[in-house]
This record gives structure tokens, sequence and C-alpha cells, in this order.
């Protein structure tokens, strides 16, 4: 069976990609801490802990998420 009709993601409008990365970011794993790799336990960051919550408000994790979602269009819906 065929669709007639292809989603891209670029086609979506805008405040639904941000959202669809916002929460792509936030359902994401925790990230290593830049600041300290895990080796200060008084990084203010982690902790110590060497791990971060995401940040939908980081720039780069917001593009890496979208090349993520966008190579793997549409199954995140
Ligand atoms: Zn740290």
């Amino acid at each position: 069976m065929k669709y007639a009709f292809k989603l891209e993601w670029d086609d979506l409008p805008e405040e639904l990609r941000e959202e669809k990365i916002r929460q792509y970011i936030t359902d994401g794993e925790k990230r290593q801490c830049e600041k300290c790799d895990g080796e200060n336990i008084y990084c203010k960051a982690c902790r110590g802990l060497g791990q971060v919550d995401p940040d939908p408000d980081n720039l780069y994790e917001q593009e890496e998420a979208e090349k993520d979602i966008r190579s793997h269009f549409p199954i995140y819906f």
C-alpha cells in the first residue's frame, strides 16, 4: 500500500517543530557535564555526577535534536 502524500519535517509549522524539538530534548537522556566531565564534586552543574539534565534552551542541543528528528521523521509522531 502506498500513501499518496509524504509529510516532510520542513513542511510543518515552525511552532510545531519547536515544540517537538523541545519535547525531544526534554525526553532525551541525561547529558555529559561539559563543565567538568564529572571530575569535580563541587561542580555547580552536575555536583560531580558528570551528568546534567538535557536543556531545551541550548542551541546546540536544539540543532542536534532537529537533525535527529529530521532523519527519522515521521517516526516520532
Ligand atoms: Zn560537572
